[in-house]
């Protein structure tokens, strides 16, 4: 059995060293610790080495646990699918938010804003590899809604955000990667000052951060397996 020390300290070094060969800072790739199905006392034992971001994909739980570590200074990220009637829960307790994937959602999040919180951080989530029934949009209406979201007030686009289908080949893992980086690059060209990779998980995060990934969603590597 690893402590949650070992498997952060090889987690940053598998950052550090896909960064190097990319020529890139270790310090560009933010590491957000994927804790659903994880109790708030893990999350604490990695808040104190050093982990302060973490994404949440159940409202319900994330708010407990939240309860439960009010005394930390984290930062929140909401990346599972949003219900509807979530959003007011989601705009009120979250920093970012990666799984954004039509106007509506986008609208009530902005609505819902408590005005006295910095403009909620969103991502757009792009279904890259078209699979039917999968949460995300099209790559090719991208441009559309992130124009669109772009005008709302009480939030700020910053990013794409992708879950490939699982491949085991490094290449195979690649190529959404950079499909998701060039869709990044067009929008920006096109007047927008996108600043967010949301993409890479334990299995293909090597590949993200070769393709430019600038948060990565980390579980399994960093807290072991789900304990659900
Ligand atoms: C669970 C989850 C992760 C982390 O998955 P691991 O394979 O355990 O690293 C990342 N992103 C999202 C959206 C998830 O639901």
């Amino acid at each position: 059995m690893q402590t949650a020390h070992q498997r952060l300290e090889k987690v940053q070094t598998l950052i550090c060293n896909a960064a190097r060969r990319a020529g890139r800072t270790p310090r560009d790739v933010r590491l957000i610790g994927a804790s659903k199905a994880q109790p708030a006392a893990a999350i604490r034992e990695l808040a104190m080495l050093g982990i302060r971001e973490f994404g949440e994909n159940f409202v319900q739980e994330a708010l407990q646990k939240q309860a439960d570590l009010a005394d930390l200074d984290l930062v929140w990220h909401f990346i599972g699918r949003i219900q509807s009637n979530k959003t007011a829960e989601i705009a009120a307790h979250f920093d970012w938010v990666h799984s954004v994937d039509r106007i509506k959602i986008a609208r009530r999040l902005s609505q819902q804003r408590p005005a006295a919180r910095r403009p909620l951080n969103l991502c757009l989530q792009v279904n890259i590899d078209n699979e039917p029934s999968k949460a995300g949009m099209e790559l090719d209406s991208v441009d559309e809604l992130a124009h669109a979201v772009s005008q709302l007030p009480g939030v700020r686009l910053r990013g794409l955000m992708a879950i490939p289908q699982p491949a085991d080949d490094p290449t195979e893992q690649r190529r959404p990667f950079a499909q998701l980086r060039a869709a990044l690059e067009r929008l920006n060209a096109r007047g927008l000052t996108l600043d967010t990779l949301s993409m890479g998980m334990s299995a293909d995060m090597d590949a993200a951060i070769l393709e430019g990934a600038t948060m990565i969603r980390i579980g399994t590597a960093l807290f072991g397996p789900r304990h659900r």
